[in-house]
């Protein structure tokens, strides 16, 4: 694969969200110049009539379920809990790397650069990433011993996970306590210990609905949030999912420790959640909300176009207010917020890392140009994108991936393994 693209003639989205139009170049991972560039490169792509901006973050999902698309829907929460369970009992290793790559492949395709994922069988979605060339933040699951289909204890595979795959380019493992209900509070204390000892991030689904808030208070005496603040659980390294009910008072004490939030909006509204994320209290308490999908199974797609798109929906609808969260708002969430929550080295400027995409001007959903962030948020899906960069390589081209013909006949041949009554 080439190590140097060149990139020519493209309108560039800038970190402060104006518009400039140049070359782009890229070398060994990183934007080395942008501007009138005059160098030979490897690959020479001409982007007339595109749009480069950077590639989206989906900061929830879980990758490995890739082949239950479909397999679950339009059922009440308990009915729905126990079909699901039946159906990942029946998931193997090998059925978890395909359902991954199934799940990469369309975060590829519909822009994305970089996501965020808590699964069983997490080093399948890891090798995944290497495969696919894709950026994976995978926080191994962490739930208590008498709660676990993992082989050995949760907590010794999550720092086995790391060790493993500490220092990669593409892979940066963290540990992934998968709610309060699955977690006891000294589970979660072990778990935020080793990820401060390794110096990594902690992801969990949190306030998701009020059956968490109501069992969590009937069982500990306290809410999630005070009851994770009672542990010193609360701090800059938590990447929190969901984040739907919770009250103002505890919005600023989440705002205090700096906790990260990944809004999942399609998520909440298929599975009816009933809570809706208080966007506006947040973004008053200056907390960092970006946007994640969940999984194929309560979204049904990975397609960080439409979650702009819902997210700002939701909260029109919601607040009864039209200008509650504009498109400028849903694009920083889905890029700059979720990048920042991650720590990514991210952004159009020279020296950053190269992880950006194509977007076709000429796509019927991205004309007229009066207002291209509004095309992007409220009109575009991912079929308007058209090449993906990650890491400075070159990893769709014209929406072709490599071995996507596979992926798909694979996906299909094994998800008939655990269709269910
Ligand atoms: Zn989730």
């Amino acid at each position: 694969m080439a190590t140097s693209i060149l990139i020519t003639s493209a309108r560039i989205l800038r970190p402060d969200f104006t518009l400039g139009f140049g070359d782009i170049y890229i070398e060994d991972g990183r934007i080395a110049e942008i501007g009138k560039v005059s160098v030979e490169a490897e690959e020479t792509i001409d982007a007339t009539n595109k749009l480069a901006m950077p590639g989206l973050v989906n900061l929830h999902t879980h990758s490995g379920m890739g082949l239950l698309r479909g397999a679950n829907d339009d059922l009440e929460l308990a009915p729905w809990l126990e079909r699901l369970w039946k159906i990942e009992a029946k998931l193997t290793p090998e059925l978890v790397y395909w359902g991954s790559m199934l799940s990469l492949l369309e975060m590829i395709k519909t822009g994305t650069t970089t996501f965020l994922d808590m699964y069983q069988d997490l080093d399948q979605t890891a090798k995944a990433c290497e495969d696919l060339g894709i950026r994976g933040f995978l926080a191994w699951p962490i739930v208590d011993e008498d709660k676990t289909t993992q082989k050995g204890k949760p907590l010794d595979n999550a720092k086995k996970f790391i060790k493993d795959w500490k220092n990669h380019e593409l892979v940066t493992p963290g540990v992934g306590p998968h709610a309060i209900y699955s977690c006891n509070p000294e589970n979660l204390a072990r778990a935020k210990d080793l990820a401060d000892k390794e110096k990594t991030f902690i992801h969990m689904h949190l306030a998701e609905t009020r059956w968490e808030n109501e069992t969590t208070l009937e069982t500990y005496g306290k809410r999630p949030v005070p009851l994770l603040d009672s542990i010193g659980f609360l701090d800059d390294n938590d990447i929190f999912a969901h984040g739907t009910w919770v009250t103002k008072n505890e919005i600023q004490t989440l705002a205090k420790a700096q906790v990260k939030i990944a809004h999942c909006p399609t998520s909440n509204m298929k599975l009816a959640t009933g809570g809706v994320m208080p966007w506006k209290e947040m973004k008053e308490a200056k907390l960092t909300v970006g946007l994640g999908t969940d999984s194929v199974v309560s979204n049904n797609n990975l397609d960080m176009f439409e979650e702009m798109k819902f997210a700002a929906l939701l909260q029109k609808a919601h607040r009864w207010d039209q200008a509650v969260l504009n498109a400028k708002e849903a694009l920083q969430m889905a890029t700059l917020e979720g990048a920042k929550a991650l720590g990514l080295d991210y952004g159009l400027e020279e020296g950053r890392s190269a992880d950006l995409v194509l977007v076709d001007l000429r796509s019927v959903s991205m004309v007229p140009h009066h207002d291209l962030i509004s095309n992007l948020v409220y009109s575009a899906s991912g079929s308007v994108v058209t090449h993906t960069v990650v890491n400075g390589k070159l990893v769709m081209k014209d929406r072709k991936v490599e071995g996507e013909k596979e992926i798909i006949e694979q996906a299909l041949k094994l998800a008939q393994n655990f269709l269910i009554e």
